[in-house]
Formats: C-alpha cells, structure tokens, sequence
C-alpha cells in the first residue's frame, strides 16, 4: 500500500474539525477530512441541536398547557406527539449535518474521506484500505457517554443520549441516573411530554460544581413540575422487575428501588481516544484518555499534532470547540498567539427556565479567601418576568473587591442565556462593573435588572 501524503489531515468532522479543514483549504493546503459517523459530530447529531429543538416542544407543549392563566382555551388536553416531536427534531438535525457535509465536500483541495482513522506511526493514520500521511494532523475527535460501573448496568436495557433521542412514544416513568446538566436537561423536556420521571443523584445535592443556591433553585423548578429527585443515592443498581426496571438508589435493604420503564445513563462523558492508535503516534493521553495538549492545543508529547474540542479535556462544550479551531487557526496561519487560558468559562443548563454562568461560583471565590463583594435579586424583581408568569430564579454575581471587575455570576432565570452574555463581555472587556452599573438597559426586558443587581454589592460575608 503506498502512503498518499496531505499537507494537513483532520480526523473528526465535530465541531471544531470543519472550521480548521475549511481554513486549511483556504490556505491551498492539500487537506484530507476523516469522519467515522455522521458529519456534524455530537452537537449538531446528539447533542446540542436535538437536545434544543426537544427543548423548544417541550415549552411549546408547557405554555399551551397554562392556556388559562394566558388567556386561551386549547379545546382539551394538550399532550405530546412524540412521533411528531421526533420527526420535527430529525428534519432540523438532518439539514444541519447535511449543510457540514456539503460544506466540506464542497472544500478546494480538499477530500472528505468516509472512514475509521487509526495511527500506524507518527502522524501516519489508516483509513479503510489507504494510509495518509502529513506534517500538521488535528485530532477532533470528540467524545460519548460514558456507562457506570454498576451492578446490573449490562443486564437491562439502558437509553444514552442518542438512544433517548430515537424514542417514538414518551416513556411511561423515565429514572434518570446522574442529576447533572444533560440528565436535568432530558428530565425536564421529558416531564413535559408527559413522562413520570425521577433523577437519581449520588452526590448530596444535584449539580454537585455549582454553588448550593443555584442547585437549589434548579430543583425547587424541576421538582414544581413534579419530576422526583433523589440525591445521596450512594449504593445504585440496576436489575429487571418484570416488564420494568428497578434502580436501586440507598444501601438500606429495606427501602424499595425505584420502577421504571426506561433508564437515562446520563452521569457523564468520555473522550473518543481509545482504538485510534494513539500509542503508535506517541500521543500522550491523561488518566481519564483526554489528549494532553498546550495552551494552544499542540500535542505535548507529538509534534505536529494538535487536539481541539471535548478530546483534549480543556472544555465540554461546541463553543469551546470552536474556540479551539480559533486558536490553532490564529496561532498557524494569523500570527496572533491566542491561548486557552484566555477563555472565560461559560454555559448553560438548558432547562427552562435556563441556568447561565460565567466565571468563577461564589464557592470557588470564597475558597480562594480572596476579598469580594456579592449581590443576589430575585427574578420577581424582573418586570418583564412578572408580565410574562415566569418569575422563578435569580441572579447573582461576584465582583473582587479591589478591582471591582466582575468574578463571576450566574443567572438562573428567564433569558438568563442571553443575559448572561453582558456580564461575559464586561469580563472579556476587564472593566470594572460601575461601568455596567451605570449603563442604561432597555425596558422592559430582563437585562434591566443587571445594572440594578450591580448597584446592591456588599462585602461578601
Ligand atoms: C445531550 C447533549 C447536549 C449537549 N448540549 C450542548 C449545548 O447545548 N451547548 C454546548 O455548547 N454543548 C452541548 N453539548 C456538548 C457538545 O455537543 C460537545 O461539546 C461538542 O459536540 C464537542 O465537539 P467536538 O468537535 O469536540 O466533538 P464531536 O462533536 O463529538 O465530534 C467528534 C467527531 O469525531 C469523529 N471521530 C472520532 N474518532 C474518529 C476516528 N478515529 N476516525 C474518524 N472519525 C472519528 C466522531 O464520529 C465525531 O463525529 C451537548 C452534549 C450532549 C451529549
């Protein structure tokens, strides 16, 4: 077999593979994509593009269920078609992964090759019966869920983010394990359709990484729509009862499993490195298998190497991802050293309503011991909020005392992931918040409480 050389091969066309392999093109590289799965990756197949339009039905169905409060009679029960709802969310996955496919095969110099890639030595990869070679190989590889070692999780039949999505009729009782941001996510979409649904969580309280307000507040919203959360559930197991599934959550014998009809596995993601032939190309893998790399996403073990996205374990999400093509684009062709360290975390639960944060959580700032001042306002304080009936939540942030630039917030409330983004940009801008403070914001929407929110800061107790 002769080796075909490339000038750049990108493995994976997730989230960050296409921007780099389009750049590369634009360059006049000689540029080879490799996708195993469907072009778009995780977000746009199984993540983030299903998940929303799921989202989006869900509140669909929500609002038309408090017709009266509004104002309108729907002529009966209102209830989920989820063949419908699912047919809806295939025709909009479906154009957006037709529209990366057509996007690189329509690439100058570029061939978008169908196929499992594999090292076979230092940036030399086996694709179906060909083998490539080139000097600069980017590794998008992305990631999937992971499946708990717990007893009986091979024994009955458990849904992962993709199986859930194929669903044609809302499950009768849906137990959730992990009560984490895509388990809360399908728990609530799914109350909505109509399910029985109960998350079961191992540690003390959901969302274990945010601050326990926030985690509260996220329950007190899940838990209104009658969804049942079990936290502290440390002895969980999994076996058949009959025509159902029986989780069991407490190490007590006496206190009964929980019945379902299906089972969410949803307590986390790994990285897509193992069987990629990583070891032949010298590519050093953490304990966890994420690629070790820079802060401007070179391999350190590989020259020549870069991984961007969820398979360098430096982010989670399709905007870090992207962030990622950014800076190795900046970095190789552009001259601009951008770095990872210069990224401002980000994100949010898409519940509804959504939880949006930035920075660092008030816990982490009181950890650091370093002095702050906090303010916290509920969503009823929001007018807007008030006129629309969706007054649950609040904001908060935390801003260091000497500096008066903004640490961190986090926006549990309606539109919060859209608000969230004046404060994100105060923070990229490193300007102190007074600046905020004193900007007018329009009326009514809900970024009218940010510059009044940022007004109320006390001294962190
Ligand atoms: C249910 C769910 C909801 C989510 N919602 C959001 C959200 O709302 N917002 C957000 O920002 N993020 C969200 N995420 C996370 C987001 O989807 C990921 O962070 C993002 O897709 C990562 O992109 P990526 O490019 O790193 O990898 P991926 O999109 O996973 O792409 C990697 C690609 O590499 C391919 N591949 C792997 N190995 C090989 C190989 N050896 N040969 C050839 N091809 C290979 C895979 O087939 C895949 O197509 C969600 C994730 C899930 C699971």
């Amino acid at each position: 077999m002769s080796i075909e050389h490339y000038d750049a091969i990108v493995v994976g066309a997730g989230q960050a593979g296409p921007a780099i392999a389009a750049r590369c093109s634009r360059e006049g590289l000689r540029t080879a994509i490799i996708e195993r799965g469907p072009f778009g990756g995780t977000c746009v197949n199984v993540g983030c593009v299903p998940t929303k339009t799921l989202v989006a039905s869900a509140r669909a169905i929500h609002l038309a269920r408090r017709g009266a409060e509004f104002g309108f009679a729907t002529g009966g029960e209102v209830r989920a078609d989820m063949a419908r709802i699912k047919a809806r969310k295939d025709g909009i996955v479906e154009a957006s992964r037709n529209g990366v496919e057509s996007w690189m095969r329509g690439l100058k110099h570029t061939e978008a090759i169908v196929g499992e890639a594999r090292f076979t030595a230092p940036r030399t990869l086996r694709v179906n019966d060909r083998e490539l070679t080139a000097p600069r190989i980017f590794l998008n590889l992305g990631g999937r869920a992971l499946v708990p070692d717990l007893p009986g999780v091979h024994d009955v039949p458990t849904l992962d983010n993709r199986t859930v999505m194929e669903l044609t009729e809302v499950p009768e009782h849906l137990v959730i394990i992990g009560g984490s941001y895509i388990g809360l996510e399908f728990a609530h979409l799914m109350r909505r359709f109509g399910a029985q649904v109960t998350v079961v969580e191992k540690s003390p309280r959901l969302l274990p990484r945010e601050d326990e307000d926030v985690a509260d507040g996220v329950r007190a919203i899940l838990e209104a729509e009658g969804i049942r959360i079990d936290t502290g559930a440390e002895c969980l197991s999994l076996s058949h009862r009959g025509a159902r599934i029986a989780v069991g959550a407490a190490c007590a014998t006496q206190i009964p499993p929980i019945e379902g009809t299906h089972v969410l596995l949803a307590v986390g993601r790994r990285p897509n490195t193992d069987g990629s032939g990583l070891d032949s190309a010298g590519i050093q893998t953490d304990a966890r298998g994420f690629i070790v790399v820079d802060d401007q996403c070179r391999s350190v073990s590989a020259e020549g190497v870069w991984a961007v996205g969820d398979c360098n374990g430096r982010g989670a999400f399709t905007h870090t991802a992207w962030n990622d093509h950014e800076i190795v684009v900046a970095n190789l062709f552009d001259n601009d050293p951008r770095r990872i360290g210069d990224r401002i975390a980000c994100y949010a639960l898409f519940t509804d309503p959504p939880l949006a944060r930035v920075g660092a959580s008030e816990s982490e700032v009181r950890a650091s011991g370093r002095p702050a001042l906090r303010a916290k306002m509920p969503m009823q304080r929001v007018g807007r909020a008030r006129e629309s009936g969706e007054t649950q939540g609040f904001m908060k942030v935390v801003v260091d005392a000497e500096t008066r630039v903004l640490l961190g917030a986090a926006i549990l409330g309606m539109n919060g992931d859209e608000v969230i983004h004046s404060l994100l940009d105060m923070m990229a801008a490193g300007q102190p918040v007074d600046r905020i403070a004193r900007t007018v914001h329009i009326h009514p929407t809900v970024s009218e409480l940010v510059p009044t929110l940022l007004q109320q800061l006390k001294p962190m107790a």
